[in-house]
């Protein structure tokens, strides 16, 4: 298996738009694991355009329980299993995910039974296991290290950006979260951080568009981080390559790449990819 990182969904927040990206999810192969992180809307189609067979699913992480993070979740795992997904698929989630897992279960509970009978498929609950994680280390099995860090992701407190460690290569992901500089350490020396990332002048236009007006404009400065303090993170960890990911605005055509690199040209002067999906990252 090639080692890479994919950019499935690169947008922030639930909302599509015609053309437009999807909501977050990403795809990490590293150590002969295949690890999906985050499960919005459009990750099946994601990892499928990707090149990846739904049966092969292997690990699945969560960051939080947002919307735009776990909708696809269970849409993903039943896609997998009709697509002849016979393996067990590991889920590792904030408290509530096992929560989320069983209850959608019950709701296609006429489905999953029905194929089972009918089809002589294996019953996929017996299949996925979920295991709930706080801060601290995740996973660590043939060399493959996971461990999370409570961000700053305000109301959300079960938030984690997440640290996957295989053979000296560390990829980083900062979840949802403010500014937040103890961030900078978790990801020290880490070959690649992918960022979450907002541009003041997008959410201005955003909060127009939107019509939530002021509410909405809290809630973003409050738990989101504006791209140029992200290149601080960035600097202050000394990562090799900073890819911005959960992008706030992801669809306003009125800003483009260049907006994001001179958002962040006073606090990162490094390898930069501004994400999008389908994004594709050799890991060296
Ligand atoms: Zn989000
Ligand atoms: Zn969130």
């Amino acid at each position: 298996m090639s080692e890479r990182l994919v950019i499935l969904g690169a947008k922030g927040g639930p909302a599509i738009r015609p053309g437009g990206p999807m909501p977050t999810s990403s795809l990490l192969e590293i150590g002969g694991r295949r690890i999906v992180v985050d499960c919005g809307l459009g990750v099946t189609r994601g990892l499928v355009d990707a090149g990846v067979p739904l049966k092969t699913l292997d690990l699945v992480f969560i960051t939080h329980l947002h919307s735009d993070h776990v909708l696809e979740l269970g849409g993903l795992l039943h896609t997998a299993w009709t697509a002849g997904l016979s393996t067990p698929v590991r889920v590792f989630g904030p408290a509530g995910t096992k929560a989320y897992w069983r209850n959608f279960c019950m709701a296609l509970d006429f489905d999953i039974d029905i194929r089972i009978a009918d089809e002589g498929r294996p019953d996929l609950r017996d299949l996925v296991s979920v295991d709930e994680f706080s801060e601290g280390p995740v996973f660590d099995e043939g060399g493959l290290a996971v461990s999370a860090l409570r961000v700053d992701h305000p109301p959300v407190t079960e938030c984690y950006a997440l640290r996957f460690a295989h053979g000296g290569r560390r990829i980083v992901f900062s979840s949802d979260t403010a500014y937040f500089p103890p961030l900078a350490n978790f990801a020290r020396g880490a070959d690649i951080l992918v960022h979450e990332a907002m541009l003041e002048a997008g959410v201005d236009r955003l909060v127009e568009r939107t019509g939530n007006g002021e509410r909405l404009r809290q809630h973003l400065m409050a738990s989101h981080t504006l791209a140029r303090d992200a290149g601080r993170i960035a600097g202050a960890a000394g990562v090799g390559h900073l890819v911005l990911h959960h992008l706030i605005p992801a669809d306003d055509p009125t800003f483009g790449e260049e907006h994001w690199r001179e958002a962040l040209r006073a606090s990162w002067d490094g390898l930069l990819t501004v994400g999008h999906d389908g994004f594709s990252l050799a890991i060296a």
